[in-house]
């Protein structure tokens, strides 16, 4: 897409700290880093939603990032790591280009992520489990 900041990213006609490319996938740093070694996964091709991504391509993706994980595991000696998938506004997508985070984590970074937990009942349960069944 000709407006997509990372369409443009992904064609090198704006710059990336480049961490890994492939035919499909590219891997580069976040500009604005959550912590340190904070990368972006993203397909070349243009995809906004991930509900509208071929899985093949996401398969592509995450590969990509579980070898990237394992390397920025050894290599920044991180205490753990997390990967996320914004999805839509709500849900704290901004750029609109499906990407996959990689967070590397630190046990003195003082991230939280501020997600209040519920309990799953037996009715709702089953109710989940019959519509979303693939
Ligand atoms: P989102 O909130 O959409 O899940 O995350 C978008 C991410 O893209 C943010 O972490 C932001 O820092 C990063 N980002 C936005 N524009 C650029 C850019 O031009 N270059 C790079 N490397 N990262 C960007
Ligand atoms: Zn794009």
């Amino acid at each position: 897409m000709s407006d997509c900041i990372f369409c443009k990213i992904a064609a090198g006609e704006i710059p990336c700290h480049k961490i890994a490319e492939s035919d499909n996938v590219i891997a580069f740093l976040d500009v604005m880093p959550i912590t340190r070694g904070h990368l972006l996964v993203i397909p070349k091709k243009h995809v906004e939603l991930v509900y509208d991504a071929e899985p093949e391509l996401m398969a592509e993706v995450m590969s990509t990032a579980v070898k990237l994980s394992a390397t920025a595991k050894k290599v920044l000696k991180c205490d753990g790591m997390n990967l996320l998938l914004n999805t839509e506004k709500c849900a704290g997508q901004v750029v609109p280009h499906v990407h996959l985070h990689l967070i590397p984590r630190y046990s003195d970074d003082s991230i939280n992520w501020p997600w209040p937990q519920g309990s799953l009942d037996g009715e709702t349960a089953s109710q989940l489990v019959k519509t979303l069944k693939i």
